[in-house]
C-alpha cells in the first residue's frame, strides 16, 4: 500500500491504520473522525486543525538536544531559545508556544512593532524577548517600555543608524535600558532557498569595521555594559549543516574578539533560526543532512572550542528556529469536490446506429485488449484520437463522435496500464500525464499554502482514509480559485497516487501536512477566499477535545477587510431588490433572508462536500 512518504516527514506523529490516518498520540484519534465531527456542525470547506502536542514535542527536542549536548561537551554557557514570530502570529498557535514553552523560560523574538506588542502581552515571566529586523525611534522606545514593564528584552540592531538612535533614547528617557545585541555580517554564507540572510552582501547585520565602531559609540555614551548579545541568522529551511559551521567559527571569534576588547558584559551568541523541516515524500528526494542532535552538539562543540582557545567564558547560546517548532502542527484539511475525468466513464459511451470507421475501429480496439496486444493497440488508439480530433476540427464529425472518441481512448489507455507492465518508461510518464486525474479541492492554494504558489515548497499530502484501497488515478489537485495558478500539477518524476472515488456515493478528504509554519500569515485573500475555520484538537488517553473555534470571515467581513462599507453594500443589494415588480411581498422576503445567510457565511463551496 502507498503510504505516502509518511517515514519520511511525519517524524511518526501519524500512522495509517486500516482505511484512516491516526495521530500517533495517546488515544490516537483518526483525522477523519476529527473531520467529521467539527463538519456534524454544518461546518463547510477547508478546516486547519492545530495540535497542541507537536508544538511541545519540538520545543522539549530542542531543549533536550542541546542541554544534552551542554552536559557532554562540558560546556559552561546555559541554552536559551525565542520563538520567532513571524513564522506563526495566529493567537492559538502562540498559546500552544508560550504554554508548552513556560517551562524552559523558551521566549519570543519580535520583527515589527506589531510583534513586538505581541511578544509584551505574551511573553511569560522571566523568558527573554529578542527584537530583530528595522527599528524606528517608536519601535526602539517600545523596547525600552517593555524593559521597564520588566521583560528580559534585547535589542539586536542591524546597523550603526540604529544604534545612535538607541542611544538617543537612552539619553532623553528616564526609563530602563533594554540590552543590546549586535547582528554582525558574516562571509560565512548559508543555503537553501531562502540563503539570502548572510554573506557579504545580506541585506542585515554590521561589518567588522562597523562592530568595532558600534562598540566605540557604546564606549563613549557609557552604555558599553547593555552589549550583551552578537546575532545572526543564515537563512531558513538550512539543507546543509557545513555553512551553519563555518558561520559559527565566525561568529564564535568576532564574539571572542569583542570580549578581549572589553565588551565585559558580551554573554550570548545568538544563532538565529534555519532548522529544517522534511517536506519531502518521495524517497529519492533530497533532505537536509543533519539531525536536531548533530546540530547541537556541533553547536556546542565548536563555540567551546573556540572559547577555550581564546581563553573565554563559554557565552548562552541562543537560537531563534521557528519553522522547526511549528511546521508540524498544523494540518489543512480539504474536503474534494469533484474528479474531472469521471466525465470520462465507460457508462457515458453513447455509440450510435452508425459510426465514423475510426470510431468503429476504436471500440474494436477497446473490446479486444489484452494483455499480448495491448501495445500495439494504445499506439493505435493514441494515433486515431489524433485524426479524430482533426475530423472534428474540419467538420466532419459530430460533438457526440468526438466525445466518444475521447471516452474511448482514455479507457484504452487505462486498461493497457492495468495490463501491462512493458510499456517503456518514457511512455509510460507521458500516458499518466495524459491520464491525470484532476481533483477539484474546497480550498484556496494562495490562502493556505501560499509558499507553494511562491516559492513552490512541495508539502505532503495525502488521503485522511480509504487507505484499504489502492491509490491508482495520478492525480493534479485544484483549487477553487479562478486563477490557473491555483493548481498543484501532476508530476510524474513524483507522482501522487489517489483514489477513484465516487463522490455522490461518499466523501473524499485531503489532508496537507507540515503547515503550521509561516503559511497563514502569508496566505492572501485571492479571489477573497479568508482564512480557513481552524480548531485545536487537545488528545488525552481516552479522548479528543476540540478547542478554540475560529470561524473564517464571513462574505461581508472580508469585503469590509479590504475597504468597503459592508452596510452600503447591503442596503444596496436590498435596494435593488426590493424594485424588483416581479415578485410577491412573501418571495421577497424569503429571498432577503436567503441573502442575508449566504453573506453571514464564508465564500467557500458549501455544495456535497
Ligand atoms: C525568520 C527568522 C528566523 C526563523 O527562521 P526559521 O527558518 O523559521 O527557523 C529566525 N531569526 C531571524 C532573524 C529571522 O529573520
Amino acid at each position: 500500500m502507498n503510504s505516502y512518504g509518511l517515514n519520511i516527514w511525519s517524524d511518526d506523529n501519524f500512522v495509517i491504520d486500516q482505511d484512516e490516518v491516526l495521530l500517533n498520540y495517546k488515544s490516537k484519534p483518526s483525522l477523519l473522525e476529527i473531520t467529521q465531527k467539527i463538519r456534524s456542525n454544518n461546518v463547510r470547506g477547508p478546516i486547519l486543525l492545530r495540535f497542541p502536542h507537536l508544538i511541545k514535542k519540538q520545543i522539549s527536542k530542542l531543549y533536550n538536544s542541546f542541554n544534552f549536548s551542554i552536559q557532554e561537551n562540558n560546556y559552561k554557557g546555559n541554552f536559551r531559545a525565542v520563538f520567532p514570530l513571524k513564522v506563526n502570529q495566529y493567537p492559538f498557535a502562540v498559546q500552544a508556544v508560550t504554554s508548552a514553552g513556560k517551562k524552559f523560560s523558551y521566549g519570543l523574538e519580535a520583527g515589527s512593532k506589531a510583534e513586538l506588542i505581541l511578544a509584551m502581552s505574551k511573553s511569560t515571566n522571566g523568558s527573554p524577548i529578542t527584537v530583530n529586523g528595522f527599528k524606528d525611534k517608536e519601535m526602539i522606545t517600545l523596547a525600552f517600555i517593555a524593559k521597564h514593564s520588566g521583560h528580559d528584552i534585547t535589542l539586536t540592531i542591524e546597523g550603526l543608524g540604529e544604534l545612535k538612535t538607541i542611544i538617543e533614547v537612552a539619553q532623553t528617557s528616564n526609563l530602563k535600558i533594554p540590552n543590546i545585541g549586535l547582528r554582525v555580517r558574516l562571509h560565512a554564507t548559508g543555503s537553501g532557498t531562502w540563503a539570502k540572510s548572510a554573506g557579504m552582501d545580506a541585506k542585515f547585520g554590521l561589518t567588522a569595521t562597523e562592530i568595532l565602531e558600534a562598540v566605540k559609540l557604546l564606549q563613549k555614551a557609557e552604555l558599553l555594559s547593555y552589549f550583551t548579545m552578537i546575532h545572526f541568522h543564515i537563512g531558513s529551511q538550512m539543507e546543509d549543516i557545513a555553512p551553519i559551521k563555518r558561520s559559527l567559527r565566525e561568529a564564535g571569534n568576532i564574539y571572542a574578539e569583542l570580549k578581549v576588547l572589553g565588551a565585559t558584559s558580551l554573554n550570548s551568541i545568538n544563532i538565529g533560526g534555519g532548522l529544517a523541516v522534511n517536506y519531502e515524500q518521495h524517497s529519492d528526494a533530497k533532505l537536509h543532512n543533519y539531525s536536531i542532535e548533530e546540530f547541537s552538539s556541533s553547536v556546542v562543540f565548536l563555540l567551546g572550542e573556540i572559547m577555550d582557545a581564546k581563553n573565554v567564558k563559554h557565552p548562552d547560546i541562543f537560537t531563534e528556529s521557528g519553522r522547526y517548532i511549528v511546521a508540524s502542527h498544523a494540518v489543512l484539511i480539504t474536503p474534494v469536490l469533484e474528479l474531472f475525468t469521471q466525465d470520462y466513464h465507460e457508462d457515458l459511451l453513447n455509440l450510435q446506429e452508425k459510426n465514423p470507421p475510426l470510431i468503429e475501429e476504436l471500440n474494436e480496439l477497446y473490446t479486444h485488449l489484452a494483455p499480448t496486444n495491448c501495445i500495439e493497440y494504445l499506439h493505435d488508439a493514441l494515433d486515431h484520437i489524433e485524426s479524430l480530433l482533426t475530423l472534428f476540427d474540419l467538420g466532419y464529425i459530430n460533438l457526440q463522435d468526438r466525445s466518444n472518441a475521447e471516452i474511448l481512448v482514455h479507457n484504452i489507455i487505462k486498461k493497457s496500464l492495468k495490463l501491462t507492465s512493458k510499456i517503456n518508461a518514457n511512455e509510460l510518464k507521458q500516458l499518466q500525464v495524459n491520464l491525470q486525474e484532476r481533483y477539484l479541492i474546497n480550498a484556496s492554494i494562495f490562502q493556505s499554502l501560499p509558499d507553494y504558489w511562491g516559492l513552490k515548497q512541495h508539502f505532503p499530502v495525502m488521503p485522511i482514509h480509504h487507505h484499504t484501497k489502492k491509490a491508482v488515478r495520478g492525480a493534479s489537485i485544484w483549487d477553487i480559485t479562478c486563477d490557473s495558478d491555483g493548481e498543484i500539477g501532476f508530476n510524474p518524476e513524483k507522482p501522487l497516487y489517489l483514489h477513484d472515488i465516487d463522490l455522490s456515493k461518499e466523501d473524499y478528504f485531503l489532508g496537507f501536512f507540515n503547515v503550521g509554519a509561516y503559511q497563514e500569515a502569508l496566505g492572501m485573500s485571492h479571489n477573497l477566499f479568508t482564512h480557513p475555520n481552524e480548531y485545536t484538537v487537545k488528545i488525552s488517553e481516552n479522548s479528543f477535545e476540540i478547542l478554540n473555534a475560529v470561524e473564517s470571515k464571513s462574505t461581508l467581513d472580508i469585503l469590509n477587510t479590504i475597504g468597503y462599507e459592508s452596510d452600503k453594500l447591503v442596503r444596496k443589494l436590498k435596494t435593488d431588490l426590493n424594485a424588483s415588480s416581479f415578485m410577491e411581498e412573501k418571495e421577497k422576503s424569503d429571498t432577503l433572508s436567503k441573502l442575508e445567510i449566504i453573506l453571514s457565511q464564508n465564500g467557500y463551496l458549501r455544495t456535497t462536500s
